[in-house]
């Protein structure tokens, strides 16, 4: 039995993120909760000039400076090239839940992989939890970081998969924690009396998204990275060693790492036709106060429900409620995202109907066919990792480490990953959209339904 968890999320275009009587963001950012309580931003230079590094890695979000951070411990001279500021993109927007295992569930990995494969997939994730745990600890990264996850399951076509998934975790993955949670038992963890029954996991983590690129930034800095801000790639050589141009500086470098995830837009036509960017929203509440918060929730953990359009919401370390809801299929954000992403909101808490919103925003990822991350290399020296279908605090996290180890040589568990199916849309990148969005919005209708 299995879910189909969250589609994924996406814009490419203008942000329209819109705000009520909020501070501005700072520079260069979106008007979020998160940019309005960042931590250790510090404003970096543009690239001009020619310069060179063993590595150049483009995009500065979890993929980019993960993969940074990992090159440079093992010695690579290496230079960051973001196009808009760090964090920009989906890794300093996202929700900030960071699920245990792969986007799909190991029911489903040990369908399709073998019980071998399935477990060779679920320790990388378990990996990758590790790096980021062991990131906040030895940077002293300040993201909030706390524990534990709740599915909310929301319709009784997936009663009994709590307790399959729960007993297969123990039996055959020695993660026994985990467990089915009923009717009774998931009304004291959320205000809510319409789920049907939960998954608790109080190893899965939430965090402060940006903060945590933030934090990995700075240990970027401390490990000698060089970082370039509002230094957008427009194309880069496929020569060794390659010559990645801006249009005020280039960067000659023996590798490249892509790791431009849903904003890649044209820079790489060769693995543009293997995602699709959607668009998902986020609104933040005013402070509802710790005690009306816990009535809400009765912890910090995340939960998101089993709609195909996820909801996923927590509450935040100022009592505030963090509401994921709702996603688009084209260039461009709704106008009002508070009005777009209320309504999801106040279907799952009613009482919520007196509270201001003070922050909406979106943000853009990537999804793929398959829902399994896209890894690969487009020559011995481009590495590149996306797609991580709305599951890529861990796996882009983890992907940067597996390239970095790719780069150095050691090539097995980046290649594991690599060896994922994937699959181009129907259509490539001019046509992927029609056929594609006529699935989401059906799949989307029968959540209304
Ligand atoms: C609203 C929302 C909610 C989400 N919620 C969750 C969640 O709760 N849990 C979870 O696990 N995942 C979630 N995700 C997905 C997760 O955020 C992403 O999978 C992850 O952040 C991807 O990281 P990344 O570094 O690969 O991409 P990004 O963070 O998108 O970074 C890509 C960067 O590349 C830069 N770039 C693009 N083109 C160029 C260029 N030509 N030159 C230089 N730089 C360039 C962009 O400016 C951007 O900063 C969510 C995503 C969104 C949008």
């Amino acid at each position: 039995m299995r879910y189909p968890f969250a589609s994924g999320n996406v814009t490419i275009g203008a942000l329209i993120a819109e705000t009520k009587d909020n501070a501005q963001p700072p520079r260069g950012y979106p008007v979020s909760w998160y940019a309005a309580t960042a931590k250790g931003l510090v404003d970096r230079p543009a690239l001009a000039g020619d310069l060179k590094a063993d590595v150049c890695v483009i995009g500065g979000g979890f993929t980019g400076l993960s993969a940074a951070l990992n090159l440079a411990d093992r010695g690579f001279d290496v230079v960051l090239l973001e196009a808009e500021r760090l964090g920009y993109g989906a890794s300093g927007r996202c929700g900030g839940l960071v699920g245990s295992g792969q986007r799909k569930d190991v029911l489903e990995t040990e369908e399709k992989f073998g019980l071998e494969g399935s477990r060779a997939l679920w320790r990388l994730a378990e990996e990758a939890k590790t790096e980021i745990r062991e990131r906040v600890a030895r940077h002293s990264i300040d993201c909030d970081l706390q524990n534990g996850q709740l599915v909310a399951i929301h319709t009784r076509r997936y009663l009994g998969w709590a307790e399959e998934l729960s007993r297969a975790l123990a039996e055959r993955y020695d993660y026994p924690d985990t467990h089915a949670v009923d009717a009774e038992g998931i009304r004291a963890l959320v205000a809510n009396d319409d789920y049907f029954e939960g998954w608790f996991d109080p190893h899965a983590l939430t965090l402060h998204p940006l903060n945590f690129a933030l934090g990995l930034a700075g240990a970027c800095d401390g490990a000698g990275v060089r970082i370039f801000e509002n230094s957008r790639v427009t194309g880069y050589t496929r020569a060794e060693p390659a010559r990645v141009s801006t249009t005020s500086g280039s960067v000659t470098a023996s590798h490249i790492v892509l790791a431009c995830n849903g904003y890649l837009d044209k820079l790489e036509p060769r693995v543009a036709g293997k995602i699709m960017p959607i668009n998902n929203f986020v609104i933040a509440t005013e402070p509802l106060g710790e005690e009306r918060a816990r009535e809400l929730i009765s912890g910090r953990f995340g939960v998101h429900d089993t709609r195909f359009v996820v909801n996923y919401y927590r509450t935040t370390e100022d009592h505030r409620l963090l509401f994921g809801g709702g996603e688009n299929y084209r260039r461009g954000f709704p106008r009002d995202i508070t009005a777009f992403v209320r309504p999801y909101m106040l279907k799952t808490f009613p009482q919520l109907d007196d509270m201001a919103i003070d922050y909406a925003w979106g943000g853009t990822l990537s999804v793929t066919v398959n829902r399994l991350p896209h890894f690969g290399r487009l020559a011995p020296n481009l590495f590149f990792a996306q797609g991580y279908s709305g599951h890529g605090i861990s796996i882009a996290t983890f992907a940067g480490k597996a390239i970095a180890e790719a780069v150095a040589g050691t090539a097995e568990r980046f290649d594991v990953m690599a060896s994922l199916p994937t699959h181009t849309f129907p259509g490539g990148t001019l046509l992927r959209y029609p056929g594609m969005v006529l699935g989401m919005l059906w799949y989307g209708m029968k959540d209304r339904l």
